[in-house]
């Protein structure tokens, strides 16, 4: 029997994973540079909400398997909570939770009227047909139902996810309501109320802040090298806009495996070659293959991040050759890795400013769908370029005038945007 002098371990907090502890680090990290109360430091470090599903789903062979499921909602003192839905065998709450901790500061820093969120369900959906999918789809939603909503919380795509997922969220929650709802989810198809160039926001948005940079550190754009690390929505995309500027995309990735030409690839061929086949496997025409490893060190001047968290760590990020990393995916860098490559001297431009281009034009998505008034594509890419140009050139003003890296001025921005509305509004009750 326990005496009454028992020390117990104060037990660790749900979320608390490897992944969360490199979002939490970074908080306390820019927390000490952005002069904020105690209260709001305390109630950033930790989301307000996460819901935890194990979802039932009929397979196509009739057997019924469990699925686990997260959301979770970081902070809604700016609006409504707003992030991706990823399927993947690596989902879990810490994820979730690092991963909306993160979308607090890009929307903040984005200054969209949203909070952040992120959810997921574990799973693998390489082994799923595209039945099972809309069964997992469609229960999760219905699950979520009362947790999500145009004013509560809403959907994007992300890892593995796309604009058909978003239709199958789409439809069920109407289905449940008994009216259409589009401003339910964003990133979903044009004809239910998705927006023109949504699905190239990310990509596009990555290559405005590579090109800003280059601009403040006197590069040519045209005359970079440049690797592209994942080639799905994010990479594809980057390689495709890299290269319609006349950069040399000299090599590219995904799950597969990596391709490399130092005369600069054929970006469009590449992405004939996966649209025909599913994944750059099989890719040989004048390319060398290179491993995922390798390509990460192969020299060039800029390396985008478009595949996943954590693949410059301590173990690589002093083998990199490169200038300038632009982080596509979300937490691609970890803190040890981060440290490197600020000792030498090799820029970093943070996920929450560099990817801010699919939450930004998902917010002209929900703008759109609430007015049921629809702009053309001129517009919306004029308005995007307005957004993360002003976020970068805020990002680049802190950044020098208090000689901290680009990251730590991104979050620093961004946490004082959400600071200033949590001190207004005070803690409930
Ligand atoms: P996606 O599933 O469309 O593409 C991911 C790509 O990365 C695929 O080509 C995959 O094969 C590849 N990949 C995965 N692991 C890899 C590895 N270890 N090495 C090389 N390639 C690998 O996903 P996406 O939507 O492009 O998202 C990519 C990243 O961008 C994620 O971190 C996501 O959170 C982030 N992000 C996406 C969006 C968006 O609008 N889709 C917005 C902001 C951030």
């Amino acid at each position: 029997m326990a005496s009454s002098t028992t020390v117990h371990a104060a037990p660790t907090l749900e979320w608390d994973t490897p992944l969360y502890q490199q979002a939490a680090q970074q908080l306390d990290h820019a927390l000490q540079l952005a002069e904020v109360p105690d209260f709001v430091a305390n109630r950033l470090r930790h989301p307000e909400r996460a819901v935890i599903l194990t979802l039932p789903v009929r397979l196509d062979d009739g057997t019924v398997a469990s699925f686990p499921a997260y959301r979770v909602q970081h902070s809604s003192v700016l609006g409504p909570t707003k992030g991706g839905i990823r399927y993947d065998v690596a989902v879990d709450l810490g994820e979730c939770a690092a991963l909306a901790m993160w979308m607090t500061w890009k929307c903040a820093l984005l200054r969209l009227p949203y909070g952040g969120a992120k959810g997921g369900v574990r799973c693998n959906p390489r082994d799923l047909s595209v039945n099972e999918l809309t069964r997992i789809t469609r229960r999760f939603t219905a699950e979520l139902a009362p947790f999500i909503g145009p004013q509560l919380d809403i959907p994007a795509p992300d890892m593995a996810t796309n604009e058909q997922t978003m239709a199958w969220m789409m439809d069920t929650y109407s289905m449940l309501k008994g009216y259409a709802v589009p401003e339910i989810v964003t990133g979903k198809p044009i004809s239910i109320g998705g927006s023109v160039f949504r699905h190239e926001a990310t990509g596009a948005g990555v290559v405005m802040v590579i090109e800003q940079a280059c601009a403040r550190l006197g590069w040519d754009l045209a005359e970079q090298r440049c690797i592209v690390q994942g080639f799905g929505n994010v990479g594809g995309i980057a390689a495709s806009e890299l290269h319609d500027r006349g950069a040399y995309v000299v090599a590219v990735s995904d799950l597969s495996g990596g391709v490399h030409s130092e005369a600069g690839l054929d970006v469009p061929a590449l992405h004939a070659f996966v649209a025909e086949h599913g994944s750059l496997d099989g890719y040989d025409a004048g390319v060398e293959r290179v491993t995922n490893e390798l390509l990460l060190e192969l020299p060039c001047d800029i390396l985008v991040l478009a595949a996943r968290e954590d693949q410059v760590t301590g173990a690589n990020a002093a083998n990199l050759h490169c200038k300038l990393v632009a982080e596509g995916a979300n937490g691609p860098t970890s803190i040890e890795g981060d440290r490197i490559l600020g000792d030498r001297g090799i820029t970093v431009l943070p996920d929450i400013l560099t990817n801010a281009g699919g939450v930004t034009v998902s917010y002209f998505e929900w703008v759109q769908d609430l007015g049921r008034l629809f702009w053309d594509r001129a517009e919306i890419r004029r308005r995007l370029a307005e957004k993360m140009s002003d976020a970068f050139d805020r990002v680049w003003g802190v950044s020098h005038e208090r000689g901290i890296s680009l990251r730590d001025a991104a979050l620093v921005a961004a946490i004082r945007e959400v600071s200033g509305a949590l001190e207004s509004r005070g803690i409930y009750p």
